[in-house]
């Protein structure tokens, strides 16, 4: 199948799952996660954030990982995992992911996961692993640093975090749809595999999200690594100076054109998404006022549509002790759960040692 037929696929799925969420809800469990590699940005809050909020206030079980290990797939050092962790945990929880129903957890504190690492990695080929399109994409972008294993192997990690939980939804964007089916192979095959075609583990959808990638201040894709982002925990001041100083064009009317104007259509597609408008009709709004009038404009929807967001990240940033109470609860939480799937998977692959010695030999 190529890659247009299997988006055309995964579109249609993705259409009829947000049909079944909205009839039943408890019937799906979602993974994402982030890097610990900085705070998050307004791409980070309408590419996935914000989604992730609306399937959980939907009735959807929601999971998120810290993905502490994948920070180390790319780069030579853990930079400030902890501070970093923090502040993801302050975006979620200000955006109103609910540490009551929602599972927010790290990976280096949950070792079950990372030990279903090893019967999957027996589950996918080297060859496999490297013709993913994302870990190519990923690879090229190291530039001229060697592929790292971690690199290499980082679908088959991510496998184990969707199946550890039994997540059976991931949004994703398409870039990432290679992920879900990496995990969905290694579901498919360690149920053939080692199970005897039992199903310990359901193949997970992917629920594609339409979102565009918002660009930086500097016109390329907004990212927390290229100190070009508007982030959420930026103040009012903050994103007024950064929205000032955003690339634009010199063609003083303003149109919505994202294929020949990128740069003036990412700030009227930021606006339109804080305000929930059209970017077309905000830029026939503007007209010929130029890019001062647009950055004016996309300054004061982004701190309407995100004040009380900040608001809120603010005092949560005053309580230390609630932020390790909600990663206690979360790490606990995903323990148990690993631990059961772990131990189920040790169980029908035959690895229980211990236990097949102390069984009692009746009828003997
Ligand atoms: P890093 O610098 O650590 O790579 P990043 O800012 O590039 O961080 P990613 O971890 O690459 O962010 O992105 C995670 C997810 O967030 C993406 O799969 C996508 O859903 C969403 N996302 C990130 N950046 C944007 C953006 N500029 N516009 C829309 N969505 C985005
Ligand atoms: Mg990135």
């Amino acid at each position: 199948m190529s890659n247009t037929d299997s988006f055309d696929v995964s579109a249609a799925r993705s259409a009829d799952l947000e049909h079944q969420i909205a009839q039943h809800p408890a019937d799906f469990r979602v993974l994402t996660g982030d890097r610990p590699t900085g705070a998050l940005h307004l791409g980070h809050y309408f590419g996935t954030l914000a989604n992730r909020v609306r399937l959980q206030r939907a009735g959807v079980e929601v999971f998120v990982v810290i993905a502490g290990y994948q920070v180390i797939t790319d780069r030579d050092s853990v930079g400030h995992l902890s501070r970093n962790a923090d502040d993801l945990l302050l975006d979620y929880l200000a955006a109103g992911i609910d540490p009551d129903t929602a599972t927010v957890f790290t990976h280096s504190a949950v070792p079950a996961l990372n030990q279903l690492m090893l019967p999957f990695l027996s589950l996918v080929t080297a060859a496999e692993l490297r013709r993913n399109p994302t870990v190519k994409a990923e690879s090229e972008a190291v530039g001229e640093r060697a592929l790292s294993g971690l690199l290499l192997t980082y679908p088959v990690h991510q496998a184990a975090d969707i199946l550890f939980c039994h997540g059976n939804l991931v949004p994703v964007g398409k870039d990432q749809l290679p992920h879900v089916e990496t995990a969905r192979l290694i579901a498919r095959r360690f149920n053939e595999r080692y199970a005897a075609g039992a199903t310990v583990f359901r193949e997970p959808d992917a629920l594609l999200t339409d979102a565009c990638a918002l660009l930086g201040t500097d016109g390329t894709k907004m990212s927390k690594s290229r100190g070009n982002a508007i982030e959420l925990r930026s103040t009012a001041d903050e994103t007024a100076t950064l929205i000032r100083r955003a690339k634009t064009d010199a063609d003083r009317t303003i149109t919505y054109d994202p294929e020949q104007r990128p740069e003036v259509a990412s700030l009227l597609l930021t606006a339109a998404l804080c305000s929930d408008t059209d970017p077309a009709d905000l830029a026939a709004s503007i007209g010929d006022r130029g890019a001062g009038a647009l950055k004016t404009l996309v300054t004061e929807a982004v701190n309407e549509h995100f004040r009380p967001l900040r608001e809120r990240r603010v005092e949560l940033s005053t309580d230390p002790g609630h932020l390790r109470a909600v990663l206690t609860r979360g790490n606990a939480r995903a323990n148990e759960i690993a631990n059961d799937t772990l131990d189920q998977v040790r169980e029908v692959m035959g690895m229980t040692y211990e236990k097949s010695r102390q069984r009692p030999t009746t009828g003997l």
